[in-house]
Order: structure tokens, then C-alpha cells, then sequence
């Protein structure tokens, strides 16, 4: 298919929404009073920091909402007012946050069932709406919806629709895309479905993987088993590899898509010689600002001497595991946690592990004074971090007075 094409006849129908409907003003104030949090701009208005009773927070200075998420919601909610009584659906979680989609449920917007691992479209019928989230979703679904009839408002975020034209110009000048994600986010799957042909890595051990492959060459089946889901169809580790080009799911962590770009040219240069690099690689950054405002803002935190952290966000959402996969590496004792009931009674937290598991800490909130550095994810709303924030003061207060 040719989905570049498809994408600007899609653009141009009457059926398909990416601006809004005009109705910002009007769910301003709603969103602001189910997402905002007053004591969150205290503490932004103090430095990013509070002190309460024995407890002193400090909170990272760029935290939760992005503006591609912020946008999308708001769109959500447009969409909602806009269409009144129409049957609305969403492709996939509007962002990785319960409490977000939650509400999407309550507003009736209905998520499209899973059957056996797979999306269901039978439900959606012509004339129904249907929301794309902020991670996009693949030119397939785009395609079978456009088919349908349906209306369809597209909140992809800017920064993942320039990702996808990286792809297309890797596809253009028949470029193998090396994309740093994860094959089965939502995000790399829709980026992938606008790829020619591509490679889906993971992380630097198998970025190493590869460029041994590429210069040394290996075992193309033991290749191919490594790689058999996150491979375009009839991938060809010896004449697939020849020219490449980086992109990214822009919410990995920024250090390891620069190193995973550098060893990549410098294995291209190593191969070809630095006069015909160019023919061989093209780097493009696609990192979106808000992931690298985050995780340089954790950086920081991490840097002050904290007892503890609470890193805040959905247990899907990756940029939330990159947060706290910092902590974890300064070995700070922290905790993912997706929402504040996840504080459980008798100083126990049920916690996200970075292998995904989920875990019961007994005794993780010590006695006396105590520093705590607290973060959240790019879809994370401050209200969440609010509830945190107050339930951890709430704990402590009642710790003294036993
Ligand atoms: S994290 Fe970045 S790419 Fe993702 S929605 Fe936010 S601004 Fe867009």
C-alpha cells in the first residue's frame, strides 16, 4: 500500500478530524477541574518543593501531562460535546493513565474489545466516530475505519506523526528503518505499519547484536528467531542491513537512542568509509522535547539526597518505566506506582517492578524525617500526584501520633 498517499486522502476527507472542533473554551474548565491539582501549583510556585509535618517532597521541575497528551484529552472531550449522540470509540487507551480512561468510559467513550489479542472492529458501525489516541495507530486501522465510513478524529501527537515521516523517507530511498521501541507498544506497531522494511531493537545489547551481524555476519537463522516479531515481513539480515536509518518510540530514553544511532554509523563508517557513510545511514532525531524534559528533570532529582522516590504513572506507559528506571540505577529504593491506592494500609505499596511483575513492598516508608523525590509520566494528571502527595503526608502524620 501506499500510505503516504492514503494518509493525504485521508487528510482531505470530510470524515477525518485532527483540529478540534472549536469547543476549547468551553471544556477549559472541565478539564481543569478534573485534571488540575491547587496544591500541585503550590508546590510549583515554592521552588517544587513542600514541607509538611516530617516529610519533606521535592517534585521534579518537568512532571505528568505533555502537550501531545494534554491535547489529546482535550480533544477527546471535544469530540464528545461535538458529537452528542453518536456512538464513540477509541482504538486504544486515549493515553496509558486508568484514571483518564476511566473518565473516557464514563463520557461513554467505549474502547473497541480484544478478542484473542486482537482488536475487534465488528462493533464500530458507518457514521460512528472513532478516536485515534495520541500514540497513533497503525495505517490498517486508519484504512479499515476510512472503509467503515466512520468519523475519524485523529489525536496523534505531532512528534510520533513526525516519526512516521521518517519511515516514509527511510521507505523512499529504500532505507531499512532501525526502530528503537518496544514491537508490541502501540506507539512502534502504527510507526512499523508505515515502514518498508524495518527492525524493531530494543535496547543496546541487541543494537550490539546487530552491528556484529553487520560486520561480521552470523547465524542468520539464530537472527531471524531473535527478531521474528519485530521484523517487517521477509526481512534479510544480509541484504536488509546494507542501508539504514534510525527512528524511534519517542518515549524510550533519549541516551540510549543517541547511542544506539552512534553505534549504528559508526558500524556503517567501519563497513563503507567515512565518503560513503551517507549511502549507507541517515540518523534523524525524533526524540519528542517532553520525554527529554522529563528525564532530564529526573536526572536532576535523583542528584538531591532523596530516601525515596515515587515515580507516578500507568504500568503500560514506557516513559514512566524509563523515570524510574533512573532511580533504580542510582539506587535510590523506588516505587511505580500508577495511583494512590496503591499505598496500602500497614506501611505496605503495591509497586510495579521494571520487569513488569507486580510487587508488595512491606516497610517502605521509613521512620523519622524523610526526603522524598516524586515524579510522573507524560500522561499522568497532577491530580494523581496530588492524592500521592497527600497520602504520604497522611501516613506519617498518622505514624507520630501512634
Ligand atoms: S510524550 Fe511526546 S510524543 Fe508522546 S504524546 Fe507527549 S509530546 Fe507527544
Amino acid at each position: 500500500m501506499d500510505t503516504k498517499a492514503f494518509k493525504r486522502s485521508l487528510q482531505q476527507s470530510e470524515n477525518y478530524h485532527r483540529k478540534g472542533f472549536g469547543h476549547q473554551a468551553e471544556i477549559a474548565t472541565q478539564l481543569q477541574s478534573e485534571y488540575q491539582s491547587s496544591l500541585i501549583q503550590e508546590i510549583r510556585n515554592k521552588n517544587y518543593t513542600l514541607q509538611r509535618g516530617n516529610v519533606t517532597i521535592h517534585l521534579a521541575q518537568a512532571f505528568g501531562f505533555c502537550w501531545g497528551v494534554e491535547r489529546a484529552v482535550a480533544m477527546a472531550y471535544e469530540t464528545r460535546k461535538h458529537f452528542p449522540t453518536e456512538r464513540i470509540w477509541i482504538t486504544n487507551e486515549i493515553i496509558h493513565n486508568p484514571s483518564v480512561n476511566q473518565r473516557m468510559l464514563e463520557m461513554k467513550v467505549e474502547f473497541i474489545p480484544v478478542e484473542g489479542g486482537k482488536k475487534d472492529f465488528f462493533v464500530v458501525n458507518s457514521g460512528d466516530v472513532v478516536i485515534l489516541p495520541a500514540f497513533g495507530a497503525s495505517v490498517q486501522e486508519m484504512q479499515l475505519l476510512n472503509e467503515k465510513s466512520c468519523k475519524i478524529v485523529d489525536t496523534t501527537c505531532p512528534w510520533v506523526s513526525k516519526v512516521w515521516n521518517a519511515v516514509e523517507k527511510h521507505k523512499k530511498i529504500d532505507y531499512t528503518s532501525i526502530i528503537h521501541g518496544k514491537y508490541k507498544h502501540e506507539e512502534t506497531v502504527a510507526t512499523s505499519s508505515f515502514a518498508g522494511k524495518y527492525l524493531i531493537v530494543l535496547n543496546m545489547q541487541q543494537a550490539e547484536y546487530v552491528v556484529n551481524y553487520i560486520l561480521n555476519g552470523g547465524n542468520r537463522e539464530e537472527f531471524l528467531a531473535k527478531f521474528s516479531k519485530a521484523c517487517s515481513p521477509g526481512f534479510d539480515p544480509d541484504k536488509d542491513l546494507e542501508r539504514v536509518g534510525i527512528a524511534n518510540q519517542t518515549t524510550m530514553l533519549k541516551s540510549e537512542t543517541e547511542q544506539m544511532g552512534k553505534i549504528f554509523e559508526r558500524t556503517m563508517m567501519t563497513k563503507y568509509g567515512p565518503t560513503e557513510l551517507n549511502q549507507h545511514f541517515q540518523s534523524f532525531n525524533t526524540i519528542c522535547d517532553a520525554t527529554q524534559e522529563r528525564q532530564d528533570a529526573m536526572l536532576d532529582l535523583v542528584e538531591q539526597n532523596l530516601d525515596l522516590m515515587i515515580v507516578i504513572g500507568g504500568f503500560n506507559s514506557s516513559n514512566t518505566t524509563q523515570l524510574q528506571q533512573i532511580a533504580l540505577e542510582r539506587g535510590i529504593p523506588s516505587y511505580h506506582i500508577d495511583r494512590e491506592t496503591r499505598i496500602l494500609s500497614g506501611n505496605r505499596i503495591e509497586h510495579r517492578e521494571l520487569n513488569g511483575d507486580l510487587k508488595i513492598t512491606e516497610n517502605w516508608l521509613p521512620d523519622g524525617e524523610i526526603v522524598v523525590g516524586i515524579t510522573s509520566g507524560a500522561s499522568t494528571p497532577d491530580i494523581v500526584v496530588e492524592d500521592v502527595i497527600e497520602k504520604i503526608v497522611e501516613l506519617k502524620a498518622t505514624a507520630v501520633v501512634v
